[in-house]
């Protein structure tokens, strides 16, 4: 009982500071909702175990004809990804599925629990649902990062006593996988989510940027990226109604404060999810994807029963708009398998913006006590309204033309391998064939100095296209685009968008030259080469005359008339996938 108390005492001294729209309601843990659930248990200040979890779906499973679960493949940590079902007893064949996929970041575990109580509402009845729907859930997706607790790496953050760490059991982070796919838990994740096909795909986080009265912010995957009448849709009539639906609920909710080291009075913009995020991912096959952040300062307990009640809300708004949902997801597959050019770059538009009334704390500048510096300090004793500017709108700055098909030498079989976990369609050639095709070569790129989640990865990459006649061999693989994965393979084998395959590291080989020259015997031929081709000759004394380094640099005259000679090489900087002609 004290340590009730305790823990209502905190909550309402949290409540005092906000404005009245903002109230949390914390729901009190109810008797008979204590079973294996350490949140319940704890009086709301701990997230249940790895095996605790597992332990709980399984009995909730053995009890409740609604709930299954299954296991999926395997995870790095050893053991297989758990997928759990809700279905109602009378479900629709055409039913809408939202997919929920929990502990991602095993140090944010609001969603664990939340998903818990959830499915256990959900079992026993407590919340009723259109028989017209259909919930699925990943309760742990990070397994050995759920099993490596402790109870400091989130620093600061308020709660639980104990929890998982972000990194798996090979240290990736996950929510940066979902197309290098270093980690197997990306690969049963693939499996589940080409079998549930989700129409609504949520990942549940806690959020740290700064500091406001909001327990819960929302990143919903950017909609002009997810583009078509699903994007349109979402962001002007899914995003409001599940916004006054928190809002009823006393659980309002403000688009993710994405800010840094400054306060947000001053607005703030977007986040692009691009695909190597959950909801990048999802956007690939014209899914509506949420992230819910949960703002780590509040009460534990605040950030479970917020959480919940995001995914009541998602489950009833998403309810009531299944027709609508499923008609603009198949307008955007269709939309994208008919575009002619794919946009692969996005650039915010600073002219554009939602305005927002968002409730802040007073935010101070102080001079630090440890750097003698100004740091910034929050004042939650001081909220207050202010209309920021929220730039929420992105624009295509670069497209790519969409190709009849792709073709791949069946030696990338990494990549194939990751296309088949994808459900894309592919066939292989029944013998050897020449075909006119397009390729690219790699004209420019840059990579990072320091490692990102195990890759030095690429950016800015440019492409120079050229046009010939290839021979292919019997067995290479024919990816037509006309697919529902149309987007995936875009998005990942052409070498300048963001994610792909290339800037990922997957065709580095190509990156370097493999047979180089001996410059005393190699004179004599780029001799004979300047003294046989006019045109030649020309263009290098115009680089002479262009280019005072290149003028003063004897080997790099003679690498670049190499390089304009029959004795350089093909495969070098040229990109090994192939793009059809029509
Ligand atoms: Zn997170």
């Amino acid at each position: 009982m004290i340590k009730y108390l305790f823990f209502f005492a905190l909550s309402f001294s949290f409540i005092s500071c906000q404005d009245k729209s903002t109230d949390t309601k914390v729901t009190k843990p109810e008797k008979e909702r204590e079973v294996n659930i350490a949140y319940l248990r704890s009086d709301g200040d701990s997230t249940s175990t790895y095996t605790e979890v597992i332990d709980f779906y399984k009995a909730l499973a053995k009890n409740h004809s609604s709930i299954t679960m299954t296991e999926h493949y395997k995870t790095d940590d050893g053991q297989p990804l758990h997928l759990i079902e809700y279905t109602p007893k009378t479900a629709r064949s055409n039913s809408l599925n939202i997919l929920i996929n929990n502990g991602i970041h095993p140090g944010e575990p609001g969603g664990i629990d939340a998903s818990m109580l959830f499915f256990k509402d959900l079992a026993e009845g407590k919340i009723k649902l259109k028989e017209n729907i259909k919930i699925y859930s990943i309760p742990i997706y990070n397994i050995g990062g759920a099993k490596n607790r402790n109870s400091h790496s989130r620093t600061n953050q308020n709660g639980p006593a104990e929890y998982g760490f972000r990194g798996n059991a090979k240290n990736y982070d996950l929510n940066r996988d979902f197309i290098k796919s270093d980690s197997k838990n990306s690969k049963a994740f693939y499996e589940i989510y080409h079998r549930v096909e989700p129409d609504i795909f949520i990942d549940t986080h806690a959020t740290n940027g700064a500091d406001y009265p909001y327990t819960l912010t929302h990143i919903f995957t950017q909609q002009d990226q997810l583009g078509g009448a699903l994007g349109q849709y979402m962001n002007t009539q899914f995003i409001p109604e599940v916004e006054d639906s928190l809002t009823s609920k006393k659980w309002e909710a403000t688009p993710y404060v994405n800010v840094f080291n400054r306060p947000p009075d001053g607005g703030f913009q977007q986040f692009l999810d691009t695909p190597r995020y959950s909801t990048g991912y999802s956007t690939l096959w014209n899914s509506i994807g949420l992230v819910i952040e949960s703002h780590m300062l509040k009460e534990y307990a605040d950030r479970v029963e917020g959480t919940y009640a995001f995914l009541k809300t998602m489950a009833e708004v998403s309810a009531k708009n299944v027709s609508e949902i499923k008609e603009k997801r198949d307008k955007n597959f269709k939309h994208f398998r008919e575009l002619a050019y794919y946009p692969i770059q996005y650039k915010i538009d600073t002219t554009r913006y939602r305005a927002l009334q968002f409730k802040a704390f007073q935010a101070d500048t102080l001079k630090s006590e440890v750097t003698g510096f100004d740091r910034l300090k929050y004042n939650r004793d001081s909220s207050y309204t202010v209309e920021v500017e929220y730039n929420n709108k992105f624009k295509a700055t670069d497209s790519v033309k969409i190709p009849k098909a792709y073709i791949i030498p069946q030696q990338w079989e990494n990549i194939v391998e990751l296309l088949k976990w994808n459900s894309v369609d592919y066939q292989r050639l029944s013998k050897d064939t020449i075909l006119d095709v397009d390729y690219y070569r790699i004209s420019d790129f840059e990579t990072s100095k320091t490692p990102y989640e195990g890759h030095y990865l690429h950016s800015n990459t440019q492409v120079k296209v050229f046009n010939s006649k290839q021979h292919f061999r019997k067995g290479d693989i024919l990816v037509k685009t006309d697919q529902r994965a149309i987007r995936y393979l875009v998005e990942t084998l052409e070498p300048q968008a963001v994610d792909s395959y290339f800037n990922w590291n997957f065709f580095d080989s190509v990156l370097q030259q493999k047979e180089h020259f001996s410059t005393y015997i190699f004179e004599d031929d780029a001799a004979d080469l300047l003294k046989n081709d006019e045109k030649l000759k020309e263009r290098f004394e115009e680089k002479k005359k262009g280019d005072k380094n290149f003028a003063k640099n004897w080997y790099a005259q003679l690498n670049w008339l190499h390089k304009h000679s029959k004795f350089y090489e093909d495969a070098h900087l040229k990109y090994p996938i192939f793009k059809l002609r029509e």
